[in-house]
């Protein structure tokens, strides 16, 4: 969970990232709920339709660093290949400190 590039968050030194797709939460959200309702009409195929939408945006949507404790997000910064997705266990560490 180290980033190579990055040992240190600048901001609080923390140690630990997590890497998430620099793609607006609410536009996921957006697709996935016409999905669902368009389901009743295509048979499940509207969701089938967004899951696919869903692998081209991770596809050509560039990832970011998060830091864990403070929040901030790296945009500028390679993600190491070590930095894997958001994992609840670590951010809970970071929660009770
Ligand atoms: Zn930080």
């Amino acid at each position: 969970m180290r980033a190579e590039l990055m040992e240190l968050c600048p901001k609080c030194d923390c140690k630990d990232f997590y890497a998430e797709k620099a793609f607006p939460k609410k536009i996921g959200i957006a697709i996935l709920l016409v999905a669902i309702i368009a389901s009743f009409w295509t048979y499940g195929l509207s969701l089938i339709g967004a899951a696919v939408l869903d692998g081209l945006i991770s596809l050509f949507v560039p990832a970011r660093l998060v830091c864990y404790r403070c929040r901030v997000v790296f945009a500028d910064v390679p993600v190491p290949k070590e930095v894997k997705g958001f994992d609840h266990h670590i951010a809970e560490l970071y929660n009770y400190r």
